[in-house]
């Protein structure tokens, strides 16, 4: 079964929700390597998102994707926001049209995805970033892509790959964003970055077994 538009709606409602639950949670995590407001900053931005779900009933998979992008954007400051902003409005780009996602497309999406984020922060893995949950994430899809255990098979062993990924950031010295001031101090704290994305990966997979 593919991942249907009524899916990406359920999704992005249930992330907004997830976010608002976890906002202690993730500013928690950037205060103590970051400015502690991480946890605010998504969950204002998703709660804008929350607010324009009711009017993207019509809408294709690729204009929602670009409508959440848009309004990541324009509501969310700090390094968060242009960084899942780019990524959602590649995502966005890459679905054009579609109302159904396949294996193939949920590769793609996730490929231009991590693409955005890397252009827009210039950053790799091992930086201590969102891309060390979503990296692994898109690593385990293309597996699972290969061995075919269907399309909620791929995105739960991706989601576990990203929970494994942002688990691993605390580990990292962080090399770029606000946390690489601390240098050697970053160490022993999990990215929250890596945790949000880690997050709405984790989303996905409930949203689709829900
Ligand atoms: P800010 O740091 O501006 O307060 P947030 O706290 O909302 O923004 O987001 C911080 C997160 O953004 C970090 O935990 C990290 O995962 C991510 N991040 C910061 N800079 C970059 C970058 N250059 N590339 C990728 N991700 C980054
Ligand atoms: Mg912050
Ligand atoms: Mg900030």
């Amino acid at each position: 079964m593919p991942v249907t538009t009524e899916n990406v709606l359920q999704w992005l409602k249930q992330y907004a929700h997830v976010l608002h639950e976890n906002r202690d949670y993730l500013t928690q995590l950037d205060s103590a390597i970051g400015d502690a407001d991480h946890g605010i900053n998504m969950d204002r931005g998703f709660q804008a998102v929350n607010e324009k779900l009711a009017g993207m009933q019509q809408m294709d998979i690729g204009s929602i994707l670009k409508t959440v992008g848009t309004t990541l954007v324009s509501t969310v400051g700090g390094a968060s926001g242009p960084l899942y902003g780019t990524a959602f409005l590649r995502a966005g780009i890459a679905t054009t049209g579609k109302h159904e996602l396949y294996e193939a497309d949920m590769v793609n999406l996730l490929t231009v995805f991590i693409e955005g984020i890397k252009v827009r922060g210039k950053a790799q893995a091992g930086e201590k970033t969102m891309l060390d949950a979503l990296i692994p994430a898109l690593e385990a899809a293309r597996k699972a892509e290969e061995k075919k255990p269907g399309l909620g098979q791929l995105i739960h062993q991706s989601s576990a790959a990203a929970e494994v990924g942002a688990k691993e950031t605390t580990s990292m010295i962080a090399t770029k964003g606000r946390a690489s001031y601390l240098g050697e101090r970053s160490r022993g704290h999990q990215d929250p970055g890596a945790t949000s994305s880690w997050l709405l990966l984790k989303t996905l997979s409930t949203t689709l077994t829900e």
